[in-house]
């Protein structure tokens, strides 16, 4: 039977947690339309953004940094910097280093940090541990492949605003122009990475910067740190932001959505499609699509591009990963796997989502935690 597609996005049943409603329409689209409408209620405040800047300055008064960005060389979270920086913020920069970035990446947020004068913080992980971290979630077999990355990504984050004592963090994601990954494809979760690490890690993970739930909690209760997806409070253009940035600060573009990333590009762009039959442009393509920036004609006609991956990369990254070609191999023939077969927080987590709701409401998480992982 072939894969059915959603009416409105492109989201389709190689997805198992995709739901239709009546009219075609998918759960994913309607979680789009919830978090929507919540920002639109946001910014309807009126002086909402003004608020939440002035609200940001103040708890950073007496302080070097009045919020963390985190950045990644890519258009959102340098635009994200930007942004901030011109709204009067007084951000640190702070890049996670997974040994993965692109030349590219490198030089962007180079470029941006030195012509906005920002700090910049380089969280730099230990190769042979993340390697190991990375390799580990290969042989788990599952699709969640860049979970060590993005884990890392917001333990560094955490971990760099509690020590300096900064209550913000500015983030680029945003739902509106790359859509939400569900959770099936990319579970976010300190406890799936001990669970993975367990089974399949060989190094013990000492400067990765594993962030539990209880982890979260803390800092968000006691430490009061708040996350700001920012781009979500404006009118955000990626477009025209990338050609912002590459006027003004001589920024160099990467190819696909997370290409400035050597491993997300190998990832996204060749594992993922041949060995789960997951192409994550379907997410990425159905944020705009789901928002009217582009057509369905034109999202059909991007994802039926293939990604342009050489074998060349391929054969890097599986060096790169100190993995044999035999080694890779039955990597790839091993059975698929997804975040349930492991020991996640999802069974913590899900009992309690009135509650997860009700912080949302009241402002201590974004939205988006609560679709992605209590729906
Ligand atoms: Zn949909």
């Amino acid at each position: 039977m072939g894969a059915k597609t959603c009416s409105r996005c492109l989201l389709d049943t190689t997805l198992t947690s995709i739901r239709f409603d009546e009219k075609g329409v998918c759960n994913y689209c309607h979680s789009h339309d919830s978090m929507t409408a919540y920002y639109r209620r946001e910014v309807a405040r009126p002086g909402a953004v003004d608020k939440l800047v002035l609200e940001i300055k103040q708890a950073g008064s007496r302080k070097d940094y009045d919020c963390i960005v985190g950045v990644s060389g890519g258009v959102d979270s340098s635009f994200a910097l930007y942004t901030a920086q011109k709204m009067g913020l007084r951000p640190l920069a702070v890049h996670f280093d997974n040994g993965w970035n692109t030349d590219e990446a490198v030089s962007n947020i180079k470029n941006i940090t030195d012509q906005l004068n920002v700090d910049l913080y380089t969280y730099v992980v230990d190769w042979q541990e993340f390697r190991d971290l990375q390799v580990a979630f290969l042989k788990a077999s599952v699709p969640c492949v860049e979970t060590p990355t993005d884990v890392g990504i917001h333990g560094a984050l955490m971990k760099v605003a509690a020590r300096e004592g900064i209550r913000y963090i500015i983030g680029g994601q945003s739902f509106f122009t790359e859509g939400t990954v569900p959770r099936e494809w990319g579970y976010l979760d300190g406890l799936y990475i001990r669970s993975v690490h367990r089974q399949f890690g060989t190094v013990p993970l000492k400067s990765f910067p594993n962030v539990m739930i209880g982890d979260v909690l803390w800092h968000t209760i006691m430490n009061g740190i708040r996350q700001v997806p920012l781009l979500n409070f404006l009118d955000y253009d990626k477009e025209k932001a990338k050609e912002e940035l590459t006027r003004v600060f001589g920024w160099r573009p990467y190819g696909g959505n997370h290409y400035e990333n050597i491993y997300s590009k190998f990832a996204f762009g060749w594992l993922l499609p041949r060995k789960f039959n997951v192409d994550k442009r379907k997410v990425y393509l159905s944020g705009p699509l789901r928002a009217g920036v582009i057509s369905r004609a034109k999202a059909g006609e991007l994802l039926g591009i293939p990604p342009d991956i050489s074998d060349n990369l391929v054969a890097y990254c599986i060096r790169k990963l100190q993995l044999s070609p035999q080694d890779f191999e039955s990597i790839m023939a091993l059975p698929i796997k997804s975040y349930r077969d492991y020991a996640t927080s999802d069974r913590y987590l899900r009992p309690f989502k009135f509650l997860v709701k009700a912080a949302v409401d009241m402002g201590f998480f974004t939205p988006v935690l609560y679709e992605k992982y209590c729906r």
